[in-house]
């Protein structure tokens, strides 16, 4: 799965999960008092970096020796070490660890269809040499409609905050903040969901 498959599922899928919370709260008759959607709980650029972090890590750094885009980056080990790190290092902000980790979870799920290094360094693997070259491999099916359903679903979630009065600007430029402004600003207003 490639870049925009990876960023748009991995933030509808998060918005989703906070849309049937926020519907199954308004069913059990609870009064909502707090905007409810994704970005409240997730950071942005953490859930960002942690849905493309093993394609980071593996494409750049093992595809040139091993010739396969899926190495240590793919497998439970290093997906355990890195949320420990992250979780450490970012104890006290649970919108970056929980984006980050969240993000990295969704990656590895949707990477279950192809080859996966799962249990790497533990059990050795014949990594499959890649044969296609990245324009082949963007003519496949699977690829280009997943890449365009990536781009649609990243069409879906924009417009899904714009909708809610969502301040993207202000998001990018506060995100790493433990309380932004914006969130605490529409709570008062409890004009949106
Ligand atoms: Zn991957």
């Amino acid at each position: 799965m490639y870049l925009f498959a990876h960023i748009g599922y991995t933030f509808l899928a998060v918005e989703l999960v906070f849309i049937f919370i926020y519907i199954f709260k308004k069913l059990s008759g609870k009064n909502l008092v707090k905007v409810h959607w994704g970005i409240r709980y997730v950071s942005f650029y953490a859930l960002l970096l942690g849905s493309l972090g093993p394609d980071i890590i593996d494409k750049a750094i093992s595809l040139p020796i091993t010739g396969n885009g899926r190495y240590i980056g793919h497998s439970i080990l290093f997906d355990i070490i890195v949320s420990l790190v992250v979780l450490a290092v970012f104890w006290k902000n649970k919108r970056i660890w929980i984006g980050f980790i969240v993000g990295w979870q969704i990656h590895m799920i949707l990477d279950t269809g192809g080859f996966m290094p799962w249990l790497f360094p533990f059990v050795s693997y014949e990594f499959p040499e890649r044969t296609l070259s990245y324009w082949e491999m963007f003519q496949l099916p699977s690829v280009y409609l997943n890449e365009i359903f990536g781009i649609v679903s990243l069409i879906v979630v924009v417009v899904l905050y714009l909708h809610r009065k969502l301040p993207l600007l202000d998001v990018l430029k506060e995100d790493f903040s433990k309380q932004p402004s914006y969130l605490i600003t529409i709570d008062k207003n409890r004009k949106n969901i």
